[in-house]
């Protein structure tokens, strides 16, 4: 790796070189088809890069048959291979412990196929879906939430009918926003995401379309200045990507959203809290920072979800307060995500956070604020006449009956 820039805030974003892969000219390297085919794949070709631990030679050999090992190149040259603890290596390489899944652990730990009205679309929320367009990402996370169908050796095998889910959409005028995820729907070709894109923006009540993709983070090369000026026919668009370590944050993925964010796409990020990856508000903070200078807002943290095999990445809830504790009030409001924990068994985002209120009743709040400092405000009688209203006015002669003057 070398820096960016010599001095300044851009020197944080630092540019990842070609590594082990340096006789490859930099026209392949910065091609995306080169990156997907030059995937490391394979116990022998990841032996050849890395000094693999026990734990970690078992796991490819063993959890390669519940999710694939797949890691493009690019984001290979982010492990430190002197580091059997690295952040970036805890999140890609697989370990013994996939296969040793906690009793509580589940394939579909959200219920999503309980939720879903034809294969491939889950509609848990009223006014709102998620079109799972694809069954393959770039690389694969080890603690994936859909790994029971994503990467093609999981348990199930997703099937989407896509005439179908696009039929369901158009007979259901409560879906207003549509959430393309998978698998990674930018590892389609542009002409197929477009041809995803255009068929629901024909839809009249759609109005809210956006992207769940991790492919500016495994492989910026794939957001090309044609395929900006594609999604930018479909707005309004948004695009949540999902990182989780500021070491994710280089000058290429920098490039990759500044390309995007220029296109008019609002950009989120989605973190997943992971024990040894950023289980740690310094970690978190600086992520969070980094994000807001690549005009990407932190919009989620996600308590681990209870997927089987991901034991060993999960950490306590009373961690995931501690980090937000240690972000709201000193930092930007802006760097400061919602912590959700995605209720097991199919009950959607649930915010958890600190406890702010301390006493709260008809007359008054008690609050605390982000050093402990205890506030008084006193609370508003809902029940008093709004003046200039009628309602109001018709109040001071006689007093309040109820509210049929409003309706
Ligand atoms: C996360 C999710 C959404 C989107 O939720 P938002 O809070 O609106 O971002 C929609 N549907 C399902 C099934 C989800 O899991």
């Amino acid at each position: 790796m070398q820096l960016d820039e010599p001095g300044g805030r851009t020197e944080r974003f630092l540019s990842v070189g070609r590594g082990p892969w340096g006789h490859v000219s930099q026209t392949e390297w910065n091609d995306w088809r080169w990156q997907l085919r030059n995937r490391v794949t394979t116990l022998t070709q990841l032996e050849q890069l890395l000094a693999l631990t026990k734990e970690e030679r078992l796991g490819v050999q063993l959890a390669g048959h519940h999710l694939a090992l797949a890691i493009t190149p690019y984001f290979f040259n982010l492990i430190d291979v002197n580091n059997p603890a690295c952040p970036i290596r805890r999140q890609v390489v697989p370990r013994i412990e996939e296969t040793q899944p906690a009793a509580w652990e589940m394939a579909d730990s959200l219920a999503e196929d309980d939720h879903s009205p034809v294969p491939g679309l889950v509609h848990r929320y009223p006014d709102r879906v998620l079109f799972l367009v694809t069954d393959r990402c770039a690389a694969y996370c080890r603690y994936c939430t859909r790994s029971r169908v994503v990467s093609g050796v999981g348990e199930q095998h997703l099937e989407t009918d896509f005439t179908a889910a696009f039929n369901y959409i158009r007979e259901h005028s409560e879906i207003r926003d549509v959430l393309l995820s998978g698998g990674d729907p930018l590892l389609f070709s542009d002409e197929r995401l477009e041809h995803i894109l255009s068929n629901l923006r024909a839809i009249p009540h759609v109005e809210f379309l956006r992207i769940g993709s991790r492919i500016p983070i495994f492989l910026p090369q794939r957001i090309t200045p044609e395929l900006c000026a594609m999604l930018k026919k479909y707005h309004p668009l948004w695009l949540s990507i999902h990182t989780n370590h500021p070491k994710e944050a280089t000058a290429e993925v920098r490039e990759a959203c500044g390309r995007l964010a220029d296109a008019g796409i609002p950009l989120g990020n989605q973190a997943v809290l992971l024990r040894g990856v950023n289980d740690d508000s310094a970690v978190m903070k600086e992520l969070n920072h980094k994000l807001l200078m690549m005009r990407v807002r932190p919009y989620y943290i996600y308590q681990c979800d209870l997927v089987k095999g991901t034991h060993h990445l999960r950490t306590s809830v009373r961690k995931g307060l501690e980090i937000m504790e240690a972000l709201r009030g000193h930092t930007t409001g802006y760097a400061v995500p919602q912590y959700v924990i995605d209720a097991p068994g199919g009950g959607g985002k649930v915010p958890v956070g600190p406890q702010y209120i301390l006493a709260h009743d008809r007359q008054r709040i008690i609050i605390r604020n982000y050093e402990g400092k205890v506030f008084e405000y006193p609370e508003v009688l809902d029940e008093q006449p709004v003046p200039g209203t009628v309602r109001g006015e018709a109040a001071v002669r006689a007093p309040y009956s109820n509210h049929a003057i409003c309706s």
